[in-house]
């Protein structure tokens, strides 16, 4: 079975593959910007359905409380998705502009991969916990904690890792017991809905159990959180739209749940290993073009190492070229579309506005004359209360800071609206440690260290988010707690 489709592709809404009521829309390749095809593009009788069905999986079958046949339906997903994967990684860089090599990780194998630890979830956990005898009020009574379903999730998420984003919602929302209405983005919505044709061509998820709506609008997403036939809303995007999510979702105080921008320091101490330290930071910036909500896009070096930390850091990243994200070296690829390559200019202007020194790069490559390429460029000669260190511009662009010692370090890296990510290099434990524990943000990294994994918790502090997705605690996000209790 080839899953590019012939026309468009198509919505999942009660377990049928259904065209848009709006037509279709199409599709770009960000590295060519050529049309790849055409995806259902749904109206809100569309997402009314989808919803509808969601709650009508959730309240009249069996399935939150079968979890041996959600574990099934994972496993079985995985396995059929993997058995695509090469049509499928191929597509992702088309559609997403994702480099190669990504697609056999992040961009696609690896978030499949983590279904089955989703599943293994479904089977393994507590459900039900003892917590013994107790005499409340005098009374001996008998008690325990029941884990259930939360219901039904609307799921929203943004084109920069479609696949890792979709799954990392997907998986833990159904191996929970839920029902799921998934709006992907409008610049990548076949990593969605190809997927949706999977499950309803090769897999046995009952009807209603998961329903997938592209759509051209945004307005679907502001739909889906203001309904209230919706427990959760689930969200990853960008901070501005996180706040427009939970004031919508105040109206019915359904639960949200936001994974949102980031801002991330790379910090370098003295004792570190300089060049090796820079180059991380390059290839970290430039990856997937800086696309990556936790990408370390602030380098913060010692001051007195300034000048040699821009000199090598800058070679690395000139040697980093923006390319063709088919061709296997590549790790730059493009922006995802002309708007969000207007937007990380406009930041490069205003670098320089602010009295920014433009080490390397700085604009389109000269080589390119489609796609939407930006060269990798590090931006020196600003503090930290420069915009462009403390906006996120979602580019490969990097903006190296000077520090005066550890404690400034952290105070710089601290010293931002976001907390999501993070990097320390270093030699000696302790001051590696001291500055791990005090920078307020949901990963760190060490000397290179990668958290990325099913069973790391991942989310932000601050402005980049509430909660967190994968691990236990990211399943945990859509579980209810019942108290019970009878006499003993
Ligand atoms: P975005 O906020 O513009 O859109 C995200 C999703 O929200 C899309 O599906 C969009 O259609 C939908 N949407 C837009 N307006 C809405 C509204 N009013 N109500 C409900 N839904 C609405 O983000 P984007 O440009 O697609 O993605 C880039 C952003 O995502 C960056 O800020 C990045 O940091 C963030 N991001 C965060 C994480 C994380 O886990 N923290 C991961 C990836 C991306």
């Amino acid at each position: 079975m080839t899953l590019r489709p012939q026309n468009s592709s198509d919505l999942l809404i009660d377990g049928k593959l259904v065209p848009g009521s709006q037509g279709s829309f199409p599709i770009l390749n960000p590295a060519t910007e050529q049309v790849i095809g055409h995806a259902a593009d749904a109206g809100p009788d569309d997402m009314d359905a989808a919803i509808d069905s969601a709650r009508r999986a959730f309240d009249t079958t069996g399935w939150s409380r079968d979890h041996a046949l959600r574990a099934r339906c994972l496993r079985q997903l995985r396995d059929a998705l993997l058995t695509h994967s090469d049509e499928f990684r191929a597509l992702t860089t088309e559609e997403v502009g994702a480099p190669a090599f990504l697609t056999g990780g992040p961009q696609f194998e690896g978030p499949v991969r983590d279904l089955g630890y989703f599943a293994d979830l479904a089977e393994n956990y507590e459900w039900t916990r003892d917590l013994g005898r107790a005499e409340p009020m005098g009374i001996p009574n008998l008690r325990e904690i029941r884990h259930e379903a939360a219901g039904v999730v609307g799921a929203i998420t943004p084109w920069n890792f479609p696949h890792q984003i979709n799954f990392a919602k997907i998986g833990p929302a159904l191996a929970a017991g839920c029902t799921v209405v998934l709006k992907p983005a409008p610049d990548t919505p076949w990593a969605a809905a190809l997927v949706g044709k999977v499950i309803a061509e090769e897999t046995d998820f009952p009807p209603g159990v998961i329903n997938i709506v592209t759509s051209s609008d945004h307005s679907l997403g502001e739909q889906l959180v203001a309904d209230p036939r919706v427990d959760i809303v689930s969200f990853t995007g960008s901070t501005a739209t996180g706040r427009k999510v939970m004031a919508a979702a105040t109206q019915n105080l359904t639960k949200v749940f936001l994974e949102l921008g980031g801002k991330s320091a790379f910090i370098v101490l003295d004792d570190a290993d300089l060049n090796g330290a820079c180059s991380m930071a390059a290839f970290n910036v430039v990856t997937h073009a800086g696309q990556g909500c936790a990408i370390t896009t602030r380098l913060l070096v010692p001051r007195e190492k300034l000048a040699e930390a821009i000199a090598a850091t800058g070679k690395a990243m000139a040697g980093l070229k923006a390319d063709d994200p088919s061709k296997p070296g590549t790790i730059c690829g493009p922006l995802i579309s002309a708007a969000q390559r207007e937007r990380v200019e406009g930041y490069l202007e205003l670098a320089v506005e602010e009295g920014g020194t433009i080490e390397c790069g700085g604009g389109r490559p000269a080589d390119k004359e489609k796609g939407f390429f930006i060269e990798p460029t590090l931006i020196s000669g600003l503090d930290n209360s420069a915009r462009v260190a403390q906006e996120e511009i979602f580019g490969p662009v990097l903006v190296i800071l000077p520090h005066d010692g550890d404690d400034d370090a952290i105070r710089i890296a601290n010293d931002s609206p976001y907390g999501l990510s993070g990097m320390v290099y270093g030699s000696d434990e302790a001051r590696v440690n001291h500055v791990v524990d005090s920078v307020r943000t949901g990963t760190m990294g060490v000397n290179g260290g990668i958290w990325y994994a099913a069973d790391v918790p991942f989310g932000g502090y601050k402005h980049s988010g509430i909660g967190r997705e994968m691990g236990v605690a990211g399943f945990e996000e859509y579980l209810e707690t019942k108290s019970v209790a009878k006499p003993a």
